[in-house]
């Protein structure tokens, strides 16, 4: 768990991380470098799921080594499964990273959201629906490490 009272803003008490794969952890369906570290540190702390439409068809070969549940999607109505996938672990335990369209839903919902640039961008709804947004994973995840960058980004 991450548990960090923020003054102003909120206590959070994370328990699962819920990601986007394509524009997030990985670049056309290749998972992005600097993330396995990341990861392996993160899962000792948070349970972490990938949740995707795998647009490449790649998510499952690209993440076996990573400690995370993978979801795959149905082409359609992504944005409201992510959604109902972060209300069934429950919305105040989950952090939430992405940077699509399909992610908005799940960014506002979630405890925390974190929107991540990266090499796609982010959508405007997304981008709204956000409490923080990083460059990129690696600048998400090292959040995630670092209780006190987390306090100083969102204290009021
Ligand atoms: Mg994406």
């Amino acid at each position: 768990m991450i548990d960090v009272a923020i003054p102003g803003f909120r206590r959070l008490e994370l328990t699962d991380l819920v990601c986007d794969f394509n524009g997030t952890l990985a670049s056309d369906g290749v998972l992005l470098s600097g993330i396995r570290d990341r990861v392996s540190r993160l899962a000792k702390r948070l349970q972490i799921h990938v949740i995707s439409g795998d647009t490449f068809g790649t998510a499952r070969s690209q993440l076996t080594e990573l400690a995370c549940e993978i979801v795959i999607l149905p082409a359609l109505e992504q944005a409201q499964a992510k959604q109902h996938f972060v209300d069934g672990l429950g919305r105040n335990g989950v952090v939430a990273v992405g940077n699509g369209r399909n992610d908005a839903l799940m960014l506002a919902a979630a405890a925390l959201g974190i929107g991540v640039c990266g090499d796609e961008g982010i959508a405007a709804e997304a981008l709204q629906s956000c409490a923080i947004v990083v460059r990129n994973i690696h600048d998400a995840l090292d959040l995630l490490l670092s209780e006190k960058r987390l306090i100083a980004t969102l204290r009021g």
